[in-house]
């Protein structure tokens, strides 16, 4: 049982404390458990030091998806003449995008800001640092506050490569939302989810586009069906090398030119790097109360968010557990009500739908072939790959692939993932049946919606694969 020290428990020491929660950082993680502990009471200050919204607002997934929603254009354009469609000859104003942009994401900055206020939340738009288990510094003002629960939630910014020569040339995913002009030629640099998604935008969107990715496949810890997948649709989109690494940037006289690990160079306009991302917790103070990091430079947190120290919590992506928006939101909401609402309870990481949003999309949950492989006795993968019904008449060359991962000693749906149109919100759907426990059968007695592409989830029959423990027939 966690120890609840929240008002309903505060004794008469009030005048002890400024506040009851002190929360560094407006982003997800932290906006959520403002909100949801000043609903409970709790006397409630938050310092941000950017901008309200944090990373997935403001230079994170929402500015991302509105761009590849601007990209997907291209391909409707393109396909639309199949269906009979006379269009004239499109053309893309990337600064009409950006300024519209970049209004929605102002816009949103300041329906967080509301909303806190309405809460109650007493918003500090500067840095804090920590002085104390219960000390907090404003650094602009200079202020001095005393916390019963300190929350940080100041989330992770990009690492640039230092180890690479000329790194200064490029940008990471911060400024490329500041791009004034859409690049004609652009190196993405990286096969996480971040480099393939802004290599699909800039490829959508007419850039002469290459992924470099010094492994052998992009989308570490994806189904390896599914990442080959992409690769093969990717790699009649752009120019993809895979197992290959960035050596240096140096500024030539047409652009930037890359020189790989193999001597081959390119030359480009700009160069993303998303190689990956790291906590923000320097100069945070959390050498003066004792917190040490783990070896990912996080916060080490129990179940409850709690870290060593009794009276400071950490949630989403400076914790490292699982960096997406909605872990961030959950882990602050399970905070704040643990903690002030006298209703304990913890996040369960262990299934977590999520998309990628390349082009084709990419929506998983659960295990992959190669996990349930490793964890289930016995098994059968159900696969489908097919030609969507909208590739008929648009002529696009594409297949979309669905697997569902089945634990066959109890029929239990263990994973599913899907490569194609609309599989981000396919997932969404599917990860509700999937988190409920559905079986296999639950599936095939689902009706068909049709003609859907979704349909082919619950009208797969027969196992592309089974594994059953030795001796067993
Ligand atoms: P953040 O949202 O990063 O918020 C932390 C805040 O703390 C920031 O605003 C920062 O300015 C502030 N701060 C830091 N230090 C201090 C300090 N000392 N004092 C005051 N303020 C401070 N996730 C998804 O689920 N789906 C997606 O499609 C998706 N796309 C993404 C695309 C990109 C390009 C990136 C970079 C991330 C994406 N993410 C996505 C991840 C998602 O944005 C993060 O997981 C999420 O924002 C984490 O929330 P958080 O509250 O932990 O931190």
């Amino acid at each position: 049982m966690l120890d609840v020290t929240g008002p309903a428990a505060r004794p008469d020491t009030d005048e002890e404390f400024d506040v009851d929660l002190f929360v560094i950082g407006g982003g997800s993680g932290g906006v959520r458990a403002a909100r949801i502990a000043a609903g409970h009471g709790a006397r409630v200050q938050l310092a941000e030091e950017y901008r309200v919204g944090g990373t997935c607002v403001i230079r994170g997934c929402v500015p991302k998806k509105l761009m590849v929603y601007a990209g997907r254009f291209a391909e409707e354009f393109e396909d639309a003449a199949g269906f009979g469609w006379t269009v004239p000859e499109p053309r893309f104003d990337w600064n009409a995008m950006r300024v519209r942009r970049d209004a929605e994401v102002t816009r949103l900055e300041a329906i967080y800001d509301t909303n806190l206020m309405r809460a109650g939340v007493d918003v500090e738009p500067q840095r804090a640092v920590i002085e104390g288990p219960h000390a907090v510094r404003l650094v602009r003002s200079g202020k001095r506050v005393r916390a019963r629960h300190i929350l940080i939630a100041t989330g992770g910014h990009p690492v640039m490569r230092p180890d690479v020569p000329g790194m200064d040339l490029a940008i990471s995913s911060n400024e490329v939302f500041e791009l004034e002009t859409r690049p004609d030629r652009i190196l993405v640099v990286g096969g996480g989810y971040i480099a393939v998604e802004f290599a699909g935008i800039f490829a959508n969107l007419g850039s002469r586009t290459t992924l470099l990715h010094r492994g052998e496949r992009l989308l570490t810890g994806f189904d390896d069906e599914i990442r080959d997948g992409l690769a093969e649709a990717y790699g009649r989109r752009m120019d993809l090398r895979l197992g290959r690494s960035l050596s240096r940037l140096a500024r030539g006289p047409g652009g930037i030119v890359a020189t790989l690990d193999d001597g081959a160079t390119i030359e480009a306009d700009q160069v993303l790097v998303a190689t990956g991302r790291t906590p923000n917790v320097a100069g945070l103070g959390l050498d003066t109360v004792g917190i040490d990091l783990d070896g990912a430079g996080a916060i080490p947190v129990d179940a409850f968010s709690r870290t060593c120290v009794p009276s400071i919590y950490a949630v989403g992506d400076v914790t490292n557990r699982a960096n997406l928006t909605p872990i961030a939101i959950r882990e602050g909401h399970a905070f704040a009500d643990s903690v002030f609402g006298g209703k304990p309870w913890s996040v369960d990481h262990g299934l977590i739908p999520t998309a990628v949003f390349s082009t084709p999309e990419i929506g998983t949950v659960g295990l992959t072939e190669a996990e349930a492989r490793a964890r289930c006795g016995a098994l059968d993968v159900y696969r489908s790959c097919f030609r969507p019904m909208k590739a008929t008449l648009s002529g696009r060359e594409e297949r979309m692939l669905m697997k569902v991962i089945v634990d066959a000693d109890t029929d239990r749906v263990v994973g599913v993932h899907i490569l194609g149109h609309d599989a981000g919100e396919m997932i969404q759907a599917v990860g509700i049946a999937v988190t409920m426990g559905a079986t296999k059968a639950d599936f095939d007695r689902t009706i068909a919606v049709h003609p859907t592409a979704g349909e082919e989830l619950v009208t797969m029959r027969v196992p592309a694969v089974t594994k059953r423990p030795e001796g067993v027939g």
